[in-house]
């Protein structure tokens, strides 16, 4: 009786990452007193995905690339560090390891988690910079790699950030030229896509391919990793791959709890609408890297999962939500519209924008590389880790 007449609106964003920053950020600043916003997240300190290749470059520092999510106590967003461990879409509440947090409004930006173990050795014999630490143990193995065959790869689809593994064998290239090895390097970029980055289609998938052509890196496309032994990959089909060092983005999956609540298809990712994010239950919405967003006029069936849609699709929830909370104002629809960097070593960037949702066909277009885009990146960056926190 009480609610909803004198208590205010309880919002619950779980997933501090990207998505769950800027849908924090955003609502809080709209909503003032009439809602209670609420994030959490399993981990302290944020980390900025889009630095972690230059973390492996040696370029960035972990420090210089975390902030502290708490801060965000500091605008009035209530902020808990806890494990979620499951979602009660009936009785409108979320349990973590220490509670039950309610809610009358819920946003699930919990992201991708990994699956290694679904690839046998996996776990065992590859390099990733797909979490801080394991790009900071990659940094220290691309450091005292002198020569030989450096295999990097996706086991995997979907994986988030399809630019990054393919950004990453450029930055090798150009380091093992900088340091004089290049010679005693052989790169083999491997992927079960049958070409560079699929969704942005065949033109800019082409002009990455040439990248990599130029600076001798061999591409294997349509492999399917079955297998990582010590020193070598087995496909599903094709010849084994030997390999010394190995760097391999991990096979990805939704978190638990959003499969366990029954939110999740087929596709084993949360399918939503893609103008309002709505999952199928009302008052429900989710955002980023947990969603299975259909392309209806794209060149694969599901939109990419990268940050920059996650923020894109944080800002229209948070607006929206507002919108229904204080009566203010009109909702908005997220327009499918995505950049990308591409860094290619050198101090340069490629660097694509347009809308993924676009008919009759995605509106992309890759340009550079140049040196201005690299230094826009850089902005990015710096924008990024001040504006949130
Ligand atoms: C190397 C690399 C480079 C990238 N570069 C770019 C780029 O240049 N541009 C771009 O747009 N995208 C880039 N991305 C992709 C981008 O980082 C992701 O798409 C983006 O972070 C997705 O945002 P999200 O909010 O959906 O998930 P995330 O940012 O992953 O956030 C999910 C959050 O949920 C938390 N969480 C998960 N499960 C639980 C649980 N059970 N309990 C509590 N908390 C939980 C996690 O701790 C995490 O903080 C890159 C990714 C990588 C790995």
């Amino acid at each position: 009786m009480l609610k909803g007449s004198l208590m205010p609106s309880q919002v619950v964003i779980v997933g501090g990452g990207v998505g769950g920053l800027v849908a924090a950020n955003e609502l809080q600043g709209k909503v003032g007193g009439k809602a209670s916003v609420t994030l959490i997240d399993r981990k302290a300190r944020f980390q900025f995905p889009p630095s972690f290749p230059w973390v492996v470059m040696g370029s960035r520092t972990p420090q210089q690339i975390e902030r502290d999510v708490g801060l965000l106590e500091r605008k009035g967003i209530r902020v808990l560090q806890d494990e979620v461990v499951g979602l009660d879409l009936v009785g409108k509440s979320v349990r973590t390891v220490r509670g039950q947090v309610p809610y009358d409004h819920l946003v699930i930006a919990l992201g991708a988690g990994y699956a290694h173990e679904s690839v046998p050795g996996l776990r065992e014999h590859a390099h990733h910079m797909y979490d801080l630490d394991s790009a900071v143990r990659l940094r220290d193995a691309v450091a005292g790699f002198q020569g030989g065959t450096v295999a990097i790869g996706i086991a995997r689809l979907p994986f988030k950030c399809p630019a990054a593994p393919y950004e990453l064998a450029l930055l090798l290239d150009d380091s093992f030229r900088r340091r004089g090895v290049r010679a005693e390097v052989r790169i083999e970029f491997f992927t079960p896509e049958g070409a560079p980055l699929p969704a942005a289609g065949p033109e800019n998938g082409g002009k990455v391919l040439a990248m990599l052509q130029e600076r001798g890196i061999a591409y294997h496309p349509k492999r399917k990793l079955k297998e990582v032994g010590p020193r070598s990959l087995t496909f599903e089909e094709g010849e084994p791959l030997p390999f010394d060092l190995l760097i391999c983005v991990p096979p990805h999956r939704a978190p638990k709890p959003v499969v366990d609540a029954g939110l999740t298809d087929a596709s084993g990712w949360v399918p939503v609408d893609p103008g309002t994010l709505q999952t199928e239950q009302s008052g429900v919405f989710a955002i980023g890297d947990v969603t299975a967003l259909a392309t209806p006029n794209g060149y694969v069936p599901l939109l990419p999962k990268a940050g920059v849609f996650a923020s894109g699709q944080g800002k229209v929830v948070a607006h929206n939500l507002a919108v229904k909370i204080t009566g203010r104002g009109r909702s908005q629809t997220w327009d499918g519209y995505g950049t990308c960097f591409l860094e290619t070593g050198k101090g340069k960037s490629a660097f694509m924008a347009g809308n993924f949702l676009a008919a009759p066909r995605p509106t992309l277009k890759l340009r550079g590389p140049s040196a201005i885009y690299h230094t826009q990146k850089v902005l990015f960056e710096k924008y990024w880790l001040r504006h949130w926190f």
